[in-house]
């Protein structure tokens, strides 16, 4: 065989794979890929730090390899981070915990939403829910929630703070069932009200875990089981009326049921304090112990690929403009089947392309270090992506294309103008690749022109990092205008003169060609609505 074929045979590693389902199988049934999703504060940072340090990260920052002397070039990205006190940039933090790996995908936890926040929640198997104990269930732990049970993902939900003063516990199982249709089904129940918090009671078992507290810096809370009756010597009332609440619960349906949660109908609760590392411990073995590994999963046509089936992956997110000097394209990818190695040479299921994997990479915030080898449910960020687009598919062997990830509906648009002239050329090539990349929704119109498409986004950040990579990466800055609309629906050909003709409202084309009829607020569409035929307009998430 000529030299190329044999190196190519090597990297498909077609025969040593075949024999290796079960290995494959092994790995992904040992896994768990979630995400956290949370309103700003409610302590997500914290929790994070505190789970890497209950388990044994191995993705930390010092097991960092190879990086020298490019760590300066990246510093353009992370000053508009520093700037805003925020993270643009999304990872996953790998850790070990009794004997499963488990996968923290990053949410960017801004207040402000953007669509990676979204995309995120594609490539997970279940969802921790952070409330804060003081405020219930806030806007985008709302909206975060919503795409999840959209998306079929489990929720397991987790009460934090509960060592300041707060809201009832019952009240916040209220609020799980009326506010988000979610039925709670408590693991551990808070003895003592919040903010005079003395430890849980372990619903399965019916013992009390006790809290105590330690003076700072302790890494894990120490905690004391005992039986209720001792429980009841010690406490007293605050123990009996904890009991009593729950078993209140447990006899009104509450108790927990494992298909209900799988099914994304129900949600498992948990009581802790994240910052005095109080019910991390419970969390870890509640995501061993209940949350989904990662399994087969639906194809386009919705076969479902099993994850001992030959490697497969998508993209999730794109990152570029990190490392300007090399025009660094990171491009996250699921691993959904198989087994990836370092190096083997995997087909870009839209083009048949081959892409080379040399230098993939695992991705703990800022800093990467070089991955050999991946399995269902883990994370691998591929560089020099150019040809990737979040959505795609990649595949070794067998070929597999998966459902392209939804697009959301934008709530912000604005004018995009190249703010110097003769830069036409510059801003074309930018705004198409921003678009492609999902940075912003490109949408055109004829009566605008094609010199002044409009920025669609989820969040207005999306906006600033737009505006910030067309100025520094594609050499054209731009001006944006914003338009007066928050509202966005698909649009039946009949209906588009009629919106067209009214005020505070316009139809505007989608890159995939969808038309997208935008209106001032939620009143003007209501108004239109009235003048054109029903069915006229459906929403466009999901
Ligand atoms: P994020 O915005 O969701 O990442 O929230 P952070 O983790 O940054 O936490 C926001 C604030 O809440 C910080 O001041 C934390 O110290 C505090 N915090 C987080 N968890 C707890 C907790 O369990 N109890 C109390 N009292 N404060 C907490």
């Amino acid at each position: 065989l000529p030299e190329h074929e044999i190196a190519d045979r090597r990297d498909h590693g077609g025969a040593e794979h075949k024999g290796d389902k079960g290995a494959v199988a092994h790995e992904a049934a040992r896994r768990r890929t979630f995400a956290v999703i949370s309103h700003p504060d409610a302590g997500k940072s914290t929790l994070t730090e505190a789970l890497a340090l209950h388990a044994r990260a191995i993705g930390e920052a010092g097991a960092v390899h190879g990086k020298g002397n490019r760590r300066g070039v990246v510093s353009d990205w992370m000053e508009m981070e520093k700037d805003r006190g925020i993270s643009i940039t999304s990872a996953v933090l790998q850790f070990a915990y009794d004997g499963t790996v488990v996968n923290l995908l990053d949410t960017p936890g801004h207040a402000d939403f953007s669509e990676d926040t979204y995309r995120v929640l594609a490539a997970v198997d279940a969802a921790v829910m952070l409330v804060d104990a003081a405020k219930g269930i806030e806007p985008q732990t709302f909206k975060l929630f919503e795409v999840c049970r959209a998306r079929g993902v489990p929720v397991i939900t987790v009460v934090n703070k509960w060592d300041r003063p707060g809201l009832d516990a019952l009240a916040i199982m209220d609020e799980l069932t009326t506010r988000i249709d979610l039925h709670p089904m408590p693991l551990t129940w808070p003895v003592g009200v919040a903010g005079d918090f003395h430890g849980v009671l372990d619903c399965a078992t019916g013992e009390f875990v006790q809290f105590t507290r330690t003076p700072g810096g302790a890494t894990e809370a120490i905690t004391t089981r005992m039986s209720s009756a001792e429980a009841e010597q010690l406490l007293g009332s605050t123990w009996t009326d904890a009991v009593e609440e729950y078993d209140l619960l447990r006899s009104s349906g509450h108790a927990y049921d494992h298909e209900l949660f799988l099914s994304g109908a129900a949600s498992p609760v948990l009581f802790g304090s994240a910052v005095l590392n109080f019910g991390v411990r419970q969390l870890l073995d509640t995501l061993v112990e209940l949350a989904p590994a990662p399994g087969a999963r639906p194809d386009r046509s919705g076969a479902p690929r099993e994850v001992s089936a030959p490697f497969s992956g998508f993209v999730f997110k794109i990152q570029a403009g990190m490392d300007r000097a090399h025009r660094d394209r990171l491009a996250f990818v699921r691993v959904c089947s198989g087994r990836f190695s370092r190096g083997m040479v995997v087909t870009h299921a839209d083009t048949g392309r081959p892409f080379t994997t040399k230098y993939a990479q695992s991705v703990f915030g800022r800093d990467r270090s070089t991955v050999e080898e991946a399995f269902p449910g883990d994370v691998i960020g591929l560089v020099n992506a150019n040809a990737l687009r979040v959505g795609d598919t990649l595949y070794a062997d067998e070929k597999v294309a998966f459902p392209r990830i939804p697009l959301f509906a934008p709530e912000h648009f604005a004018v995009a103008r190249a703010a110097v002239t003769g830069k036409q050329k510059q801003f074309r090539r930018g705004i198409e690749q921003l678009g492609e990349e999902g940075v912003v929704q490109v949408l055109h119109s004829d009566r605008r022109g094609a010199q002044a498409p409009v920025l669609a986004a989820v969040g207005p950040m999306q906006f600033d990092v737009a505006q910030h990579r067309m100025e520094h990466e594609f050499g054209s800055a731009i001006r944006l205008e914003a338009l007066g609309y928050s509202v966005a629906r698909a649009v039946a050909a009949d209906a588009i003169p009629i919106v067209n003709a009214r005020a505070g409202a316009e139809v505007l084309t989608r890159e995939d060609g969808l038309d997208v009829a935008v209106f001032a607020d939620k009143w003007r569409l209501a108004s239109v609505e009235r003048d054109v035929p029903a069915g006229s307009f459906t929403p466009i998430f999901g």
